[in-house]
């Protein structure tokens, strides 16, 4: 029998997953309480009940619909009680700016739910397009999270000779780092010394969770973002020189800052609490020239997604 699967999104050609052309599951849910992520609706179980308010015509229509209170709609004003939402979708099939565009109307619940097989069955006629110039990226959330998911859909991918790639933030327990034995072609390591100011320190755990992966026959890239306050003060760039001296790491690569990264606070109605999000160009050249003159090699994108590399 297959296994349950929740995602919140597929991206078809992804550029930054990965080596090649990626197709990019992003399951829902994370461990993690990153102060800059980008996707803040990935965090829960569910993402809450997306509602974008520029192209909201204040009809009224999903409030007469709607059996829990959640919307208030007046002329000029449209409040949400997310909390009491249970995410029938009532209201997104009557809101006249939404039932057009499912995904990306008005109103949206990002949330699916598949069995594997049916999510595989899917992505297959994409995953024959980029099979020779990609493969399949499990992103999120924290994939690993929904572990039986995880290892089914890797041996279906590898089962129809899919290069694999694993994205994880290295915060998670031992067990879902288990039973990846020849399913992962690439991680993608995240390295979170900390999310959230220095209060949080994960190293032990990002050390650990690293000699886990390193028993695999896998290629391991870590991945550290760009973020302004975080990565790039000097607490966090000697923790991160020092791991990679550990471990005899010649290549790192940066994730770039994601500029739009209010969007989808204002849509999921999430509080905003990183301050510097405007100041990543000046982060960006701090990490670039730190790791350079400590001899690491920086890869660029056009590297990462060279396909030489690809083993399946
Ligand atoms: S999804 Fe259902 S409960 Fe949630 S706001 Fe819409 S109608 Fe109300
Ligand atoms: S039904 Fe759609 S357009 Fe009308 S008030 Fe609700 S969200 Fe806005």
């Amino acid at each position: 029998m297959s296994n349950e699967i929740k995602y919140f999104d597929i991206a078809y050609n992804s550029i930054y997953d990965g080596q090649g052309i990626r197709v990019v599951v992003y399951f829902q849910g994370c461990n993690a309480d990153c102060i800059w992520c980008h996707s803040p609706h990935s965090r829960l179980k569910i993402s809450p009940i997306l509602f974008n308010e520029e192209k909201c015509i204040h009809c009224g229509l999903c409030e007469q619909v709607c059996e829990n209170n959640v919307h208030t709609v007046t002329k000029d004003k449209h409040i949400l009680n997310r909390k009491n939402c249970n995410y029938c979708g009532k209201c997104i099939l009557a809101c006249p700016m939404t039932y057009d565009f499912l995904d990306i109307g008005v109103l949206s619940l990002p949330t699916k739910t598949n069995t594997v097989k049916e999510l595989f069955d899917k992505l297959s006629p994409h995953l024959k397009l980029v099979k020779k110039t990609g493969g399949i990226t499990l992103g999120g959330g924290e994939a690993l999270l929904q572990s039986k998911a995880c290892k089914e859909l890797l041996m279906l991918s590898k089962s129809f000779g899919i290069n694999t790639t694993v994205e994880t933030s290295g915060l998670l327990e031992d067990e879902y780092y288990k039973g990846l034995d020849g399913l992962v072609d690439t991680f993608l390591f995240g390295m979170r010394f900390t999310t959230n100011y220095k209060e949080n320190d994960y190293t032990d755990r990002v050390y650990r969770s690293y000699d886990l992966l390193s028993k695999y026959n896998s290629e391991i890239i870590p991945r550290i973002p760009i973020i302004r306050g975080h990565t790039d003060t000097n607490w966090y760039l000697k923790k991160s020189l020092e791991f990679l001296q550990k471990h005899n790491i010649k290549k790192i690569y940066l994730n770039p800052f994601n500029e739009n990264i209010k969007h989808y606070y204002n849509l999921s109605g999430i509080e905003f609490k990183f301050e510097n999000d405007k100041m990543s160009a000046v982060a960006r050249g701090k990490m670039i020239n730190f790791f350079k003159n400590n001899g690491l090699e920086i890869v660029n994108k056009k590297e990462f997604m060279s396909e030489k590399k690809f083993s399946r």
